[in-house]
């Protein structure tokens, strides 16, 4: 039996026991999945109880990088984005992955939005940015542009990427005022979300300019940012599949079955009635 949990402090609303059991049962497999609300100064202790009993853990907002002291190694992508959101424990060797970067690209692939060699424009410069950021680097994007409303505050790790020429980093105000377009451009901000509907991230004559569009948020299934892609006449995708696939990669790493693509858009449907 798999023994997982999601490591968080505010995990009330989490969908996260409902899809994690939903694959399991799919898979043929029995296990638990349990909410684990903790306290900064338990970490270390719950992470130890993780060790000793647990076959794998999800961590949420605070701790994907709080618990990386706590991993014996990290993968590529882990390491590179410097944050994890899954962890296996497999012959007592705690490995950190971080499944919102794989997760993003199966989304775009399932779109059939496509990255190598396009113009790629990210909005919002948090926690999701650097995983689709990996993405983009991975999948061999010809050009990356981060938009921020503070690029002066941003983490350092966006301040060295953009000396190192890996991303293009620009005041969100200065490029709406640009009127520039491009492939693809995604949402990686609140702006738009439950219970905020009318909020959008850009004007939406900067949305239209794009071939293709992609929103994180999935609560609402459409919001203002993807109803401005489609009438400029983009592909477009939600943050729904992203959800579904980053716990299906999930899965795989902590049960060594691959979840095919049919299995991701059952559980996509099951989850549009419960958001
Ligand atoms: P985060 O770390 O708090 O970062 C949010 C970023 O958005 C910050 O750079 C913030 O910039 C910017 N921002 C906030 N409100 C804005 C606005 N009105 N206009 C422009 N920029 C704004 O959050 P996160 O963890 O990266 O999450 C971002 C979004 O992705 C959330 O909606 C989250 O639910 C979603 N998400 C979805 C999935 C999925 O599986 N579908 C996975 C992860 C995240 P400032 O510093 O200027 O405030």
């Amino acid at each position: 039996m798999m023994r997982l949990a999601l490591l968080g402090r505010t995990l009330g609303h989490s969908l996260s026991p409902a899809i994690h059991k939903r694959y399991l049962s799919a898979l043929g497999l029995t296990g638990t999945y349990e909410l684990r609300e903790t306290e900064p100064e338990q970490v270390a202790e719950t992470m130890a109880d993780f060790r000793a009993r647990y076959d794998g853990v999800n961590v949420t907002i605070p701790y994907k990088e709080k618990v990386i002291p706590f991993l014996d190694s990290l993968s590529p992508e882990a390491k590179e984005i410097g944050a994890v959101n899954t962890i296996s424990f497999h012959h007592g060797e705690a490995v950190g992955y971080n499944t919102d970067c794989t997760g993003f690209g199966r989304a775009l692939r399932h779109a059939g939005i496509f990255v190598k060699g396009a113009s790629c424009t990210l909005i919002g410069a948090g926690g999701a940015a650097r995983a689709v950021i990996q993405w983009f680097r991975q999948e061999g994007a010809a050009s990356i542009t981060v938009l921020s409303r503070h690029p002066e505050t941003v983490g350092a790790d966006f301040l060295t990427m953009a000396e190192k020429g890996v991303l293009s980093l620009r005041s969100l105000s200065e490029w709406e005022a640009a009127e520039e377009g491009g492939d693809l451009l995604v949402n990686a901000t609140p702006a738009g979300m439950f219970p905020n509907a009318e909020g959008i991230p850009v004007e939406e004559e900067n949305i239209r300019r794009f071939a293709a569009a992609a929103d994180l948020i999935y609560n609402p299934g459409a919001t203002r940012f993807l109803k401005a892609a489609k009438e400029g006449g983009a592909r477009t995708m939600n943050g729904l599949y992203m959800l579904a696939a980053q716990a299906a990669e999930a899965e795989t790493i902590w049960t060594g079955r691959a979840v095919p693509d049919a299995l991701v858009e059952a559980i996509c449907r099951e989850l549009e009635t419960m958001v």
